[in-house]
């Protein structure tokens, strides 16, 4: 089957699969109001593939057929440069709002794949094998994939991972005739109620952990034994106008349990092999997958420079402090954009002829950016003020005695009332509501915390050309 249009994905959702949502267990997600909104964005961005064909779609190197480039094995820096083109659709449509839209996945699956030797590696032949074949079909089929790398937070002090046995995290039960029995917990599955299937992969090396915790698979979301447990939803059934971004961008975030689940043999990467468990991760995966988050992060950086240039704009706002901050946002989107082209432009092989972007710029932006979202959003506080809340609903404004004095009272500079209303609450959704706090947290955490990001990239960035202008000082003659 070639890529989806947005009709077949909503159908492909319609599966028996058990999923909660504040006091409801949902089997049709498609029509609850928790998750309508955002299923409907995203078989838009489905569509969206289709309707711009010549960035997001190629021909399937075996088949010929089109899939999405998101799946796309990069052997080349114009093979990067081509995915690039395709990445930054569904990134602008959600203006980096959604951040596991499912070309995520996707560009993590192609990267594994291209490195199926060392998913091969340590005896691990079958689970290489298995992951290569696997991931022909999730471009295929077009599978919207969700996934939980990372073990569940019960006591720190024993550490981040299972350091021997821990029946509270994932762990494999018992062998079946056809695969293995599974059972556990793991967080924290964005877009799981839009999702076909279920991945899990390493998250981080666990040394000492018994190998019952070495596991990589993927599942269909239908799975008997497989529950999703949703946050409260951020969705507010509404209007484009009232909420431009609840309506339809709420991806979700579930804690998953797996009540013994049965993984067909087939479906296995990893199964209790911890030497490849702990090495899997540690070449191409960043590079690869930070391709795909930077172009969102700077798509939405973009959007950010954009919404407060017009928020000054609509109340003529002039001062210095506001010109200062708007000018840091804008210091804040130039450099996310020249740290992906850096990082385009530094592409290399990185082993089994697969290429990506070079890491140190990608991941030095990562390690800023949960500073510098919380602040977009502080200054789009600051420069919105009490005006985020002289915000008229739709409803309001269409009724004929209120709408003359609306008109009269709130409109703003060169701008209408209407006008300037639907541009305040653009910006408090983007920031302020449920959804806005929500994705200020996703920024904060989803590859990981800024404190393991930094400590990241104090052992990953060269440090060799620094010392050596130290060292010149330290070691010259003293007179
Ligand atoms: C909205 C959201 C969506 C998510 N989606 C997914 C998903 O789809 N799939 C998935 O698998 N996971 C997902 N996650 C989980 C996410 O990957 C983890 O939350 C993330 O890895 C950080 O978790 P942690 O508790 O280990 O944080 P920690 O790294 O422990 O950070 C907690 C705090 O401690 C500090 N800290 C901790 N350790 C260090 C250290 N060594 N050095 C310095 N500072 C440190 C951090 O700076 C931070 O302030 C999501 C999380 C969120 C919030």
């Amino acid at each position: 089957m070639p890529a989806r249009t947005g009709a077949e994905f909503l159908q492909g959702l319609r599966t028996d699969r058990e999923v909660w949502v504040g006091s409801d267990k949902v089997s049709d997600v498609i029509d609850h109001p928790a998750f309508t909104g955002a299923a409907r964005a995203l078989a838009e961005v489905y569509d969206l593939q289709h309707a711009h064909a010549d960035d997001c779609l190629m021909p399937d190197p075996e088949t010929g057929e089109a899939i999405n480039v998101s799946h796309m094995i990069p052997r080349s820096k114009d093979d990067l440069l081509r995915r690039h083109k395709g990445l930054r659709r569904p990134a602008e449509y959600s203006v980096g709002l959604m951040g596991r839209t499912p070309d995520y996945m996707n560009v993590t699956y192609a990267g594994f794949a291209g490195r199926a030797d060392e998913w091969s590696a340590f005896g691990n032949d079958e689970g290489g094998e298995n992951l290569v074949r696997y991931q022909k079909k999730l471009a295929r089929e077009d599978i919207s994939l969700t996934h939980t790398i990372v073990h569940s937070t019960v006591n720190l002090a024993k550490g981040t991972f299972p350091a021997g046995f821990d029946p509270v995290q994932l762990h494999k039960v018992e062998e079946t005739e056809h695969g293995i029995v599974v059972r556990g917990s793991r967080v924290l599955a964005t877009l799981a109620p839009f999702a076909d299937e279920l991945a899990v992969y390493p998250g981080a090396p666990m040394p000492d952990a018994d190998p019952a915790h070495a596991l990589s698979f993927c599942v269909p979301m239908d799975a008997p034994g497989l529950k999703f447990i949703c946050r409260d939803s951020t969705h507010v059934n509404s209007n484009r106008f009232d909420h431009p971004f609840s309506s339809r961008f709420d991806e979700q975030d579930a804690f998953v349990i797996f009540d013994d689940v049965e993984i067909p043999r087939e479906r296995l990467f990893i199964d209790g092999n911890l030497d490849v468990y702990n090495t899997v991760m540690k070449t191409s995966w960043w590079p690869n997958i930070m391709q795909q988050t930077m172009i969102r992060a700077e798509a939405k950086l973009q959007f950010a420079r954009g919404l407060t240039l017009r928020l000054a704009e609509a109340i003529n706002r002039r001062d210095p402090q506001t010109e200062q901050m708007l000018g840091e946002i804008a210091t804040y989107a130039e450099f996310a954009r020249a740290a992906i082209v850096a990082a385009e432009t530094e592409a290399a092989e990185v082993g089994n002829g697969l290429w990506t972007c070079k890491l140190g710029p990608l991941l030095a932006l990562r390690s800023a950016l949960p500073e510098w979202f919380p602040r977009v959003n502080e200054i789009i506080r600051k420069i919105g003020s009490h005006n985020l809340f002289t915000t008229p609903s739709y409803a309001a404004l269409q009724d004929a005695e209120l709408r003359p004095l609306i008109d009269r009272y709130i409109p703003g500079y060169e701008v209408d009332a209407e006008a300037r209303d639907r541009l305040f609450r653009l910006a408090w959704d983007f920031t302020g509501t449920a959804l806005g706090s929500r994705n200020e947290q996703y920024e904060r955490f989803y590859l990981g915390s800024q404190g393991r990001n930094q400590l990241a990239a104090n052992m990953a960035l060269d440090r060799e050309r620094g010392l050596a202008l130290v060292d010149r000082f330290l070691n010259e003659p003293i007179d």
